[in-house]
């Protein structure tokens, strides 16, 4: 098969389940980090004494390359998310990547894989992941010293397979999906944390997702920022250490404000959220699901409908304005799109 058949083969299949056949890595060790190197995609060599492995020392990013509709391949925001990477490195005692050697290696490892980049509406999203490796199960109490650093690729299409579609939620308003201080750090630790809610609320509800409001603060999803949007205004969280900064929710925001909505950035409540639900629209934001609509929230075992249950239409025109300066038909008026 061509490279360019497994590509139209892995947008098709389930997100983040095909690689690109190569990937770029590089090791800190003794104070500083290596050259990297461009290698074939394989299991990496560790030992069973690990720090990530009994510790839970690794974050890792997640960000897309989109080709432009008249050609030529381009990253979103990616000065954004290296500097979040680097946020989580520090917030977890990691050794902190460099900005410009990020840059390289990724600008490398596309050069080298760029029949890998799939067409609009497809992209390649990119996963950085940033992993303590220092061989010691007695640093329970101490950073690891040594660390690897690698970028993974993936062709990806839809997130949501079948179609976008409203999505059901159930609002929590007893758990928390993380500690408050970590709630910034995209860390795998955050995702093992929020899981058993999650899992717990789809065997009763169906509900493809949990928005953790902790003590009727609503905060956010497992994986995706929250939004609350009508014919005047987009609403979200005002920023704070309990949830994750997106880039895709701030690039909403900037495009909300600039299309003439009303932009408020403020905390939320239970009681806010489900006064707006039965005139409002809802949304999640995130890298890979750019800007999805909620129909319909379950909280304390009963439902709320959110407007008649469909697609919003200030969603999609959101949604639409975000994608279309992703695929180049829109100008790039804030310099969001680098050439790669
Ligand atoms: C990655 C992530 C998001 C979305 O961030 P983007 O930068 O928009 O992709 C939201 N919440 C959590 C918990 C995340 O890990």
């Amino acid at each position: 098969m061509s490279v360019r058949e497994t590509v139209a083969n892995a947008v098709r299949s389930k997100f983040g389940t095909q690689f690109a056949d190569k990937m770029v890595i590089a090791n800190f060790r003794n104070g500083a980090w290596d050259d990297f190197k461009i290698q074939a995609f394989q299991d990496l060599p560790m030992s069973p004494a690990t720090h990530v492995l009994h510790y839970g020392s690794s974050c890792f990013e997640g960000l897309k390359i989109h080709r432009q509709l008249d050609g030529g391949d381009r990253v979103f925001r990616l000065d954004r998310h290296i500097q979040r990477l680097q946020t989580s490195a520090q917030l977890l005692c990691l050794p902190v990547p460099d900005a410009n050697q990020v840059q390289q290696m990724l600008a490398a490892l596309v050069e080298e894989c760029r029949d890998w980049i799939p067409d609009h509406p497809g992209a390649l999203y990119v996963r950085p992941t940033l992993l303590g490796t220092l061989p010691s199960i007695g640093a329970a109490a101490s950073p690891s010293t040594e660390a690897m650093f690698f970028i993974i690729i993936s062709p990806v299409g839809d997130y949501f397979s079948g179609g976008l579609r409203p999505l059901k939620l159930k609002l929590d308003d007893q758990n928390f999906r993380t500690s408050p201080a970590m709630g910034m750090v995209k860390c795998g630790g955050n995702y093992a944390m929020a899981l058993s809610h999650i899992q717990k609320a789809r065997e009763e509800f169906g509900v493809d997702q949990v928005l953790f409001a902790p003590g009727g603060d609503v905060q956010e999803t497992g994986a995706a920022n929250f939004f609350m949007i009508n014919a005047r205004e987009v609403r979200t969280k005002k920023l704070d250490t309990s949830f994750l900064h997106g880039v895709t929710r701030s690039s909403l925001l900037t495009l909300a404000a600039d299309l003439g909505y009303k932009v408020t950035e403020d905390n939320i409540t239970v009681n806010e959220l489900l006064e707006w639900l039965p005139k409002g629209e809802a949304a999640l934001s995130g890298t890979a699901a750019v800007l999805a609509p909620v129909g319909e929230f379950v909280y304390n075992s009963k439902s709320y409908q959110v407007g008649d249950g469909g697609i919003g239409e200030h969603t999609t025109r959101l949604r639409n304005g975000l994608l279309a300066i992703q695929n180049g038909s829109a100008e790039d008026k804030y310099g969001w799109m680098t050439r790669i």
